[in-house]
Protein backbone atom coordinates (compact mmCIF):
# COMPACT_ATOMS: atom_id res chain seq x y z
CA UNK A 1 0.00 0.00 0.00
CA UNK A 2 1.36 3.38 -0.76
CA UNK A 3 1.62 5.85 2.28
CA UNK A 4 0.22 9.25 1.29
CA UNK A 5 1.32 10.75 4.75
CA UNK A 6 3.72 12.88 5.96
CA UNK A 7 5.78 9.83 7.64
CA UNK A 8 6.97 7.27 4.72
CA UNK A 9 8.12 5.17 7.42
CA UNK A 10 5.74 2.22 8.09
CA UNK A 11 6.56 -1.19 6.54
CA UNK A 12 6.43 -5.20 6.82
CA UNK A 13 8.98 -6.58 8.59
CA UNK A 14 8.01 -10.07 9.51
CA UNK A 15 4.87 -11.93 8.77
CA UNK A 16 1.96 -10.08 10.54
CA UNK A 17 4.26 -7.42 12.10
CA UNK A 18 4.56 -3.97 10.81
CA UNK A 19 7.51 -1.24 12.29
CA UNK A 20 6.37 2.35 12.20
CA UNK A 21 9.18 4.74 13.16
CA UNK A 22 8.27 7.23 14.92
CA UNK A 23 10.35 10.68 15.91
CA UNK A 24 11.41 11.50 19.51
CA UNK A 25 12.58 15.01 21.11
CA UNK A 26 15.82 12.43 22.09
CA UNK A 27 19.80 12.01 20.78
CA UNK A 28 18.51 8.45 20.11
CA UNK A 29 16.69 9.40 17.30
CA UNK A 30 13.65 7.77 16.63
CA UNK A 31 11.74 4.99 18.53
CA UNK A 32 10.48 1.72 16.29
CA UNK A 33 6.93 0.83 17.34
CA UNK A 34 5.34 -2.38 15.67
CA UNK A 35 1.73 -3.31 15.15
CA UNK A 36 1.33 -7.35 15.35
CA UNK A 37 -1.65 -8.57 13.67
CA UNK A 38 -3.35 -11.71 15.76
CA UNK A 39 -6.56 -12.83 17.65
CA UNK A 40 -6.37 -8.61 18.36
CA UNK A 41 -4.67 -6.19 16.57
CA UNK A 42 -1.76 -5.36 18.90
CA UNK A 43 0.66 -2.34 19.16
CA UNK A 44 4.17 -2.78 20.63
CA UNK A 45 5.16 0.20 22.16
CA UNK A 46 3.26 3.60 21.64
CA UNK A 47 5.91 6.71 21.02
CA UNK A 48 6.87 9.82 23.16
CA UNK A 49 4.15 12.07 24.04
CA UNK A 50 4.32 15.11 21.10
CA UNK A 51 2.21 15.93 18.29
CA UNK A 52 4.71 15.04 15.93
CA UNK A 53 4.95 11.35 17.21
CA UNK A 54 0.85 11.70 16.95
CA UNK A 55 0.71 12.32 13.65
CA UNK A 56 3.55 9.76 12.62
CA UNK A 57 1.84 6.80 14.76
CA UNK A 58 -1.41 7.78 12.68
CA UNK A 59 -0.20 8.11 9.43
CA UNK A 60 1.41 5.24 10.34
CA UNK A 61 -0.90 2.99 10.87
CA UNK A 62 -3.39 4.63 8.12
CA UNK A 63 -0.42 3.65 5.06
CA UNK A 64 -1.14 0.01 6.21
CA UNK A 65 -4.65 0.34 5.80
CA UNK A 66 -5.22 0.58 10.03
CA UNK A 67 -5.97 3.52 12.22
CA UNK A 68 -5.65 3.84 15.72
CA UNK A 69 -9.18 2.80 16.63
CA UNK A 70 -8.49 -0.50 15.27
CA UNK A 71 -5.71 -1.30 17.80
CA UNK A 72 -7.68 -3.75 20.44
CA UNK A 73 -4.28 -4.00 22.53
CA UNK A 74 -0.91 -2.29 23.73
CA UNK A 75 1.92 -4.61 24.71
CA UNK A 76 4.72 -1.92 26.58
CA UNK A 77 8.81 -2.82 26.31
CA UNK A 78 9.64 -0.93 29.08
CA UNK A 79 8.76 2.41 30.75
CA UNK A 80 11.26 5.03 29.11
CA UNK A 81 8.97 7.81 27.63
CA UNK A 82 9.98 7.57 23.83
CA UNK A 83 7.96 4.32 24.16
CA UNK A 84 5.22 4.76 26.67
CA UNK A 85 4.06 8.48 26.26
CA UNK A 86 1.62 7.82 23.94
CA UNK A 87 0.18 5.02 25.89
CA UNK A 88 -3.13 7.12 27.20
CA UNK A 89 -3.74 8.87 23.71
CA UNK A 90 -4.02 5.79 22.17
CA UNK A 91 -5.72 3.98 25.02
CA UNK A 92 -8.38 7.06 25.10
CA UNK A 93 -8.69 6.62 21.06
CA UNK A 94 -9.24 3.03 20.81
CA UNK A 95 -10.05 1.57 24.42
CA UNK A 96 -6.92 -0.94 23.88
CA UNK A 97 -6.12 -2.55 26.97
CA UNK A 98 -1.95 -2.14 28.18
CA UNK A 99 -0.30 -4.99 29.44
CA UNK A 100 3.38 -4.37 30.88
CA UNK A 101 6.03 -5.76 33.12
CA UNK A 102 4.33 -5.53 36.53
CA UNK A 103 7.31 -2.88 37.25
CA UNK A 104 6.63 -0.99 34.85
CA UNK A 105 3.03 -0.06 36.55
CA UNK A 106 4.08 2.35 39.39
CA UNK A 107 5.79 4.50 36.14
CA UNK A 108 2.81 4.61 33.87
CA UNK A 109 0.21 4.94 36.46
CA UNK A 110 2.32 7.62 38.56
CA UNK A 111 2.00 6.50 41.90
CA UNK A 112 2.38 8.87 44.37
CA UNK A 113 4.43 7.10 47.14
CA UNK A 114 7.20 5.34 44.43
CA UNK A 115 7.55 8.86 42.86
CA UNK A 116 8.46 10.01 46.46
CA UNK A 117 10.76 6.92 46.98
CA UNK A 118 12.19 7.44 43.50
CA UNK A 119 13.29 10.69 43.69
CA UNK A 120 14.65 10.29 47.33
CA UNK A 121 16.95 7.47 45.73
CA UNK A 122 18.32 9.60 43.37
CA UNK A 123 19.07 12.10 45.33
CA UNK A 124 20.93 9.93 47.93
CA UNK A 125 22.82 8.08 45.05
CA UNK A 126 24.06 11.48 43.59
CA UNK A 127 24.93 12.78 46.43
CA UNK A 128 27.09 9.15 47.09
CA UNK A 129 28.60 9.53 43.86
CA UNK A 130 30.00 12.97 44.46
CA UNK A 131 27.56 14.86 42.09
CA UNK A 132 28.02 18.35 43.24
CA UNK A 133 25.37 20.33 44.92
CA UNK A 134 24.92 22.96 41.77
CA UNK A 135 24.67 20.03 39.22
CA UNK A 136 21.70 18.37 41.91
CA UNK A 137 19.39 21.02 40.41
CA UNK A 138 20.00 20.15 36.88
CA UNK A 139 19.44 16.26 37.08
CA UNK A 140 16.28 17.64 39.02
CA UNK A 141 15.31 19.41 36.24
CA UNK A 142 16.38 16.79 33.33
CA UNK A 143 13.71 14.46 35.31
CA UNK A 144 10.97 16.85 35.10
CA UNK A 145 11.47 17.64 31.44
CA UNK A 146 11.37 13.88 31.24
CA UNK A 147 7.95 13.41 32.68
CA UNK A 148 6.39 16.33 30.20
CA UNK A 149 6.93 13.58 27.35
CA UNK A 150 4.34 10.81 29.00
CA UNK A 151 1.24 11.28 30.87
CA UNK A 152 -0.37 8.92 33.54
CA UNK A 153 -1.88 6.25 32.19
CA UNK A 154 -3.38 2.79 33.29
CA UNK A 155 -2.24 -0.84 33.19
CA UNK A 156 -5.16 -3.25 32.60
CA UNK A 157 -2.55 -6.62 32.45
CA UNK A 158 0.56 -7.62 33.65
CA UNK A 159 2.76 -10.01 30.95
CA UNK A 160 4.49 -13.03 33.00
CA UNK A 161 7.84 -14.54 31.63
CA UNK A 162 7.78 -17.63 29.09
CA UNK A 163 3.67 -17.20 28.69
CA UNK A 164 1.96 -16.07 25.75
CA UNK A 165 1.11 -12.70 25.40
CA UNK A 166 -3.18 -12.39 25.60
CA UNK A 167 -4.63 -12.92 22.15
CA UNK A 168 -1.21 -13.47 20.44
CA UNK A 169 -0.54 -17.19 21.54
CA UNK A 170 2.48 -17.19 18.94
CA UNK A 171 4.36 -14.79 20.96
CA UNK A 172 5.94 -15.75 24.56
CA UNK A 173 6.90 -12.72 26.58
CA UNK A 174 10.36 -12.56 27.62
CA UNK A 175 11.76 -10.71 30.77
CA UNK A 176 14.98 -8.93 29.66
CA UNK A 177 15.63 -6.83 32.56
CA UNK A 178 19.11 -4.53 32.62
CA UNK A 179 18.11 -1.81 30.24
CA UNK A 180 15.03 -0.99 32.51
CA UNK A 181 13.76 -2.87 35.58
CA UNK A 182 10.25 -3.38 33.82
CA UNK A 183 11.89 -4.25 30.21
CA UNK A 184 10.35 -7.68 28.38
CA UNK A 185 10.74 -8.58 25.03
CA UNK A 186 8.39 -10.74 22.29
CA UNK A 187 9.23 -14.33 20.86
CA UNK A 188 8.23 -16.18 17.84
CA UNK A 189 9.41 -19.30 17.77
CA UNK A 190 7.84 -20.79 14.52
CA UNK A 191 10.05 -17.74 12.26
CA UNK A 192 12.96 -16.97 15.44
CA UNK A 193 11.54 -13.37 15.63
CA UNK A 194 12.14 -11.28 18.68
CA UNK A 195 10.63 -7.84 19.17
CA UNK A 196 13.24 -6.66 21.84
CA UNK A 197 12.81 -3.29 22.60
CA UNK A 198 15.84 -1.43 23.95
CA UNK A 199 17.52 -4.61 25.13
CA UNK A 200 19.56 -5.45 21.53
CA UNK A 201 19.87 -2.41 19.71
CA UNK A 202 22.71 -2.57 16.44
CA UNK A 203 23.94 0.69 16.39
CA UNK A 204 24.51 1.68 19.70
CA UNK A 205 25.10 -0.15 22.96
CA UNK A 206 22.07 -0.07 25.36
CA UNK A 207 22.45 1.77 28.72
CA UNK A 208 21.93 -0.65 31.97
CA UNK A 209 20.15 2.94 33.98
CA UNK A 210 20.71 2.48 37.07
CA UNK A 211 16.96 2.17 38.55
CA UNK A 212 15.79 2.04 42.34
CA UNK A 213 15.15 -1.25 43.84
CA UNK A 214 11.43 -2.31 43.70
CA UNK A 215 10.47 -1.22 47.05
CA UNK A 216 12.73 0.14 50.13
CA UNK A 217 13.61 -2.82 52.00
CA UNK A 218 15.98 -4.13 48.56
CA UNK A 219 19.37 -2.48 47.85
CA UNK A 220 19.38 -1.51 44.13
CA UNK A 221 19.95 -3.83 41.73
CA UNK A 222 23.13 -4.36 39.77
CA UNK A 223 21.78 -3.40 36.43
CA UNK A 224 24.40 -3.80 34.20
CA UNK A 225 25.17 -7.41 35.80
CA UNK A 226 21.47 -7.93 35.04
CA UNK A 227 22.21 -6.72 31.15
CA UNK A 228 24.57 -9.17 30.59
CA UNK A 229 22.78 -11.88 32.18
CA UNK A 230 20.07 -10.98 29.84
CA UNK A 231 21.85 -10.50 26.94
CA UNK A 232 23.17 -13.87 27.23
CA UNK A 233 20.50 -15.83 27.60
CA UNK A 234 19.22 -14.51 24.53
CA UNK A 235 22.64 -15.24 22.77
CA UNK A 236 21.63 -18.87 23.36
CA UNK A 237 18.75 -18.44 21.82
CA UNK A 238 17.84 -19.11 18.32
CA UNK A 239 17.03 -16.08 16.68
CA UNK A 240 17.12 -14.81 13.08
CA UNK A 241 15.58 -11.36 13.79
CA UNK A 242 16.06 -8.89 15.96
CA UNK A 243 13.52 -6.03 15.81
CA UNK A 244 14.64 -3.50 17.95
CA UNK A 245 13.34 0.21 19.53
CA UNK A 246 15.32 1.59 17.94
CA UNK A 247 17.20 1.30 14.58
CA UNK A 248 17.70 -1.21 12.02
CA UNK A 249 16.85 -5.01 12.37
CA UNK A 250 19.70 -6.93 13.70
CA UNK A 251 20.49 -10.88 12.02
CA UNK A 252 23.64 -11.53 13.56
CA UNK A 253 22.43 -11.30 17.49
CA UNK A 254 25.01 -13.53 18.53
CA UNK A 255 28.28 -11.79 17.35
CA UNK A 256 26.45 -8.09 18.56
CA UNK A 257 26.26 -9.75 22.09
CA UNK A 258 29.53 -10.92 21.97
CA UNK A 259 30.82 -7.27 21.00
CA UNK A 260 28.65 -6.06 24.14
CA UNK A 261 29.78 -7.88 26.69
CA UNK A 262 34.09 -7.16 25.38
CA UNK A 263 32.94 -3.77 25.47
CA UNK A 264 31.49 -3.89 29.30
CA UNK A 265 35.53 -5.70 29.99
CA UNK A 266 37.01 -2.81 27.96
CA UNK A 267 35.84 -0.65 29.99
CA UNK A 268 36.44 -2.14 33.27
CA UNK A 269 40.12 -1.90 31.66
CA UNK A 270 40.04 1.81 31.66
CA UNK A 271 38.33 2.56 34.88
CA UNK A 272 41.62 0.41 36.39
CA UNK A 273 43.81 2.65 34.98
CA UNK A 274 41.69 5.79 35.77
CA UNK A 275 42.09 4.70 39.47
CA UNK A 276 46.05 4.35 39.03
CA UNK A 277 46.64 7.53 40.54
CA UNK A 278 44.48 7.07 43.31
CA UNK A 279 41.13 7.13 44.68
CA UNK A 280 37.91 8.65 42.83
CA UNK A 281 34.50 9.04 43.33
CA UNK A 282 31.68 7.36 40.61
CA UNK A 283 31.33 11.17 39.00
CA UNK A 284 35.02 12.43 39.28
CA UNK A 285 35.58 8.43 37.00
CA UNK A 286 32.11 9.76 34.95
CA UNK A 287 34.06 13.36 33.90
CA UNK A 288 37.30 11.54 32.89
CA UNK A 289 35.03 8.39 30.92
CA UNK A 290 32.88 11.01 29.29
CA UNK A 291 34.60 14.45 28.97
CA UNK A 292 32.49 15.88 26.29
CA UNK A 293 28.92 14.18 27.48
CA UNK A 294 29.23 13.92 30.98
CA UNK A 295 27.78 17.25 31.93
CA UNK A 296 25.20 17.19 29.62
CA UNK A 297 23.81 13.49 29.78
CA UNK A 298 24.77 12.97 33.64
CA UNK A 299 22.11 10.67 34.19
CA UNK A 300 23.05 8.06 31.59
CA UNK A 301 26.93 8.43 31.70
CA UNK A 302 26.69 8.21 35.86
CA UNK A 303 24.82 4.65 35.27
CA UNK A 304 27.38 3.82 32.52
CA UNK A 305 30.18 4.08 35.41
CA UNK A 306 28.45 2.94 38.31
CA UNK A 307 27.26 -0.33 36.40
CA UNK A 308 31.24 -0.70 35.29
CA UNK A 309 31.96 -0.17 39.00
CA UNK A 310 29.84 -3.00 40.03
CA UNK A 311 31.16 -5.29 38.10
CA UNK A 312 34.83 -4.83 39.06
CA UNK A 313 33.09 -5.02 42.99
CA UNK A 314 31.42 -8.43 42.72
CA UNK A 315 34.89 -9.20 41.31
CA UNK A 316 36.93 -7.96 44.45
CA UNK A 317 38.61 -5.65 42.64
CA UNK A 318 37.81 -2.30 43.97
CA UNK A 319 37.82 -1.02 47.52
CA UNK A 320 35.73 1.65 48.60
CA UNK A 321 35.72 4.11 51.54
CA UNK A 322 33.20 6.37 52.31
CA UNK A 323 33.75 10.20 53.27
CA UNK A 324 31.55 12.89 54.54
CA UNK A 325 28.36 10.93 52.71
CA UNK A 326 30.51 10.30 49.21
CA UNK A 327 32.27 6.96 48.21
CA UNK A 328 35.65 6.84 47.17
CA UNK A 329 36.84 3.98 44.79
CA UNK A 330 40.53 2.78 44.62
CA UNK A 331 42.68 -0.40 42.92
ZN1 LIG B 1 14.70 2.66 26.87
ZN1 LIG C 1 14.14 3.70 23.69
Amino acid sequence: MENQGKYDTAKQVAEGVYQIQIPTPFSVGPVNVYLVEGEQLTLIDAGPLTEEAWTALTDGLESIGYRVEDIRQLVLTHHHVDHCGLLERVRKASGAKIFSHPLAVPYVELHESFLGFHDRFFLDLYRESGVPEEKLSIIRKFHKLMMTFSERSRIDGLLKHEKPVPHLPEWQVLYTPGHSQSHLSLYRAKDRVMIAGDHIIKHISSNAFIEPPRDQSRSRPLTLVQYRTALQMCADMEIDLVLSGHGDPVHNHRELILQRLQKNWERTDTLRRLLADGEKSAFELTALLFPTLYEKELPLTLSETLGHIDLLLILHQLEIKERDGVLYYSL
